[in-house]
C-alpha cells in the first residue's frame, strides 16, 4: 500500500490542471491515476475554442483567468501549448440582440475585454461569410483556440516537476470510503493508495465511481461530431466564428483548413463513452454542409476532408460540478458539458482551493455556483441572458 495526501482519478485536462494547481499551492504529495495515458480521453477530441463569452458571470471570469494563463503558458507551464490568438467573433439574430448586449456588459464587469462590432468590421474579418441574417456581433480580440491535449501535457509536466506522481495505466476500480469519509482508491492490480482526499476527475467515467457510494452525479453522455474542411481557397487569418443564427462554430485548423462544430445542443445523441462511432453520420454531415453552405455561399470548392467524434459529459444545466460530495473529502470535477477547455486553469485553481481551504479564493468565482447540491435544490446555474435557440450556451 502506498499513501498520498491527495489522489486524483483521471489524467485528462481537468485532472492534470488540478494536479498543477495543487502543486502551485504547495500540495505536492499527490498521485494522479490515469487508466490509459494523459489526455487520452475526451481531451484529445476538444475543439479548443477560447472565448469569455458567457452569460454566467463566474464562467466569464473563469474563462478570463484561463485566457491569462494561455497567453503566458510558456512562462507559467514551461512549454508551448498551441494557443492561437486569432480573435473570437459571435453573431446573433434579431431576437438575441438584447441578450448579447447584456451579456457583453456582464462580461466586462468581471474584466473581460469584449466589445460590440458592426457588420462591416466582421466582413473584414471573414470576407467569405454571408452576414445578412445577423443583427449584432460581439468581438474578443484576445480569444482564439488552443490545443487541449498539449495543454493537458503541459499541466501534467509542470505538476510532475513539482513532485506530483503521475501514474499512467493505473485503473481505479473503487474509491475507498471508511465511515463517512474517503480513505483512498483501489487499483485494478489490487493495490491500494491510501489518501485522506480524493478528487474524481474522470470525465464521463466519473459517474459509476461515485454511484458506488450513493453519490448521484447527474451526468449523461452524448456524442458530438466534428467536421474538417478544405475551404478550397485561401481564407487568410480568420478568427473563430460562433454563429448563433445557424448554430455552428468554425475555426481555422492548421494548413488552411477549417474545423466545424455544431452548436445546436437542443437535441443530443446519447452515447457510451467506451463504444461510440468516431465519425460523423451521413445525417450530421448533411446538416453540417447545409449550415456551412448557408453561411459561406462563396466557398464553392470546399470539401470535407475528415470527421471524428467525442463525447460531452452533460449536466442538467450544461455546467460542471466542482464540489465536495456528501462523502467527506471526496471531491468531483466533471460534467463539463463541452466547454471545459477554456476554463481548465480556473477549474484547477478552484478545486485546489476547495481541497486546501474549503472555499474559493477568487471573489468572481464563488464555489457555490458549482456545488453538486444545486441539482437536488433545483437551483441550476444558467445564464440570466439566455439566447433564443441556443439556450444551452452558458
Ligand atoms: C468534441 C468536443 C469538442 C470540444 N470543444 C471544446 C471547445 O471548443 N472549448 C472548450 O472549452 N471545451 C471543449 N470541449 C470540452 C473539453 O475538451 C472537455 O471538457 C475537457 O477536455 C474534459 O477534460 P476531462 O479531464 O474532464 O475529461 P477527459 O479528458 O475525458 O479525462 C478523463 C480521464 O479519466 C480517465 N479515467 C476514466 N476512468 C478512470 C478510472 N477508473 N481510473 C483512472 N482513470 C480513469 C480517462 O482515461 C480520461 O483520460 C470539447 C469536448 C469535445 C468532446
Amino acid at each position: 500500500m502506498t499513501t498520498a495526501d491527495v489522489v486524483i482519478v483521471g489524467g485528462g485536462l481537468e485532472g492534470a490542471a488540478i494536479a498543477w494547481a495543487l502543486a502551485e499551492r504547495g500540495v505536492t504529495d499527490v498521485v494522479v491515476c490515469e487508466r490509459d495515458t494523459v489526455g487520452s480521453g475526451m481531451t484529445g477530441k476538444s475543439s479548443g475554442i477560447v472565448r469569455c463569452h458567457y452569460g454566467v458571470s463566474s464562467l466569464a471570469a473563469m474563462a478570463n483567468r484561463g485566457l491569462e494563463l494561455f497567453e503566458n503558458a510558456e512562462q507559467v507551464l514551461g512549454q508551448d501549448i498551441g494557443f492561437h490568438q486569432t480573435g473570437y467573433v459571435v453573431g446573433v439574430g434579431e431576437p438575441n440582440v438584447g441578450a448579447l448586449r447584456s451579456s457583453l456588459a456582464n462580461q466586462r464587469a468581471v474584466g473581460v475585454q469584449t466589445e460590440e462590432i458592426d457588420r462591416d468590421e466582421v466582413a473584414r474579418l471573414w470576407p467569405t461569410a454571408d452576414l445578412s441574417d445577423f443583427a449584432a456581433f460581439g468581438w474578443e480580440a484576445r480569444g482564439g483556440h488552443g490545443d487541449a491535449y498539449r495543454t493537458a501535457q503541459a499541466f501534467a509536466g509542470a505538476a510532475r516537476r513539482a513532485g506530483v506522481r503521475i501514474r499512467q495505466g493505473a485503473v481505479v476500480t473503487e474509491v475507498l470510503v471508511e465511515g463517512e469519509r474517503v480513505a483512498g482508491v483501489c487499483l485494478a492490480d489490487g493495490s491500494v493508495i491510501a489518501a485522506p482526499t480524493v478528487v474524481v476527475a474522470a470525465g464521463p467515467w466519473s459517474v459509476p465511481l461515485l454511484a458506488a457510494h450513493g453519490v448521484d452525479l447527474p451526468i449523461t453522455v452524448h456524442r458530438e461530431a466534428i467536421v474538417l474542411l478544405d475551404p478550397g481557397t485561401d481564407l487568410g487569418p480568420v478568427p473563430v466564428f460562433s454563429d448563433l443564427v445557424s448554430l455552428q462554430y468554425l475555426r481555422p485548423e492548421g494548413a488552411g483548413q477549417l474545423l466545424f462544430g455544431n452548436s445546436d445542443l437542443a437535441v443530443l445523441e446519447p452515447a457510451d463513452p467506451d463504444r461510440y462511432s468516431n465519425r460523423a453520420s451521413r445525417g450530421f454531415l448533411d446538416m453540417a454542409v447545409g449550415k456551412i453552405a448557408h453561411r459561406f455561399p462563396g466557398l464553392e470548392n470546399a470539401a470535407v476532408t475528415s470527421t471524428y467524434a467525442g463525447c460531452y459529459d452533460v449536466t442538467p444545466d450544461f455546467n460542471p460540478v466542482l464540489s465536495e460530495t456528501p462523502v467527506e473529502s471526496l471531491f468531483v470535477a466533471a460534467g463539463f458539458s463541452g466547454h471545459g477547455f477554456k476554463i481548465s486553469p480556473a477549474v484547477g485553481r478552484l478545486v485546489a482551493d476547495l481541497v486546501v481551504d474549503g472555499k474559493s479564493s477568487d471573489p468572481d468565482i464563488p464555489e457555490c455556483d458549482f456545488r453538486l447540491a444545486r441539482f437536488a435544490e433545483g437551483d441550476l446555474l444558467t445564464s440570466p441572458f439566455p439566447y433564443v435557440g441556443a439556450g444551452e450556451m452558458r
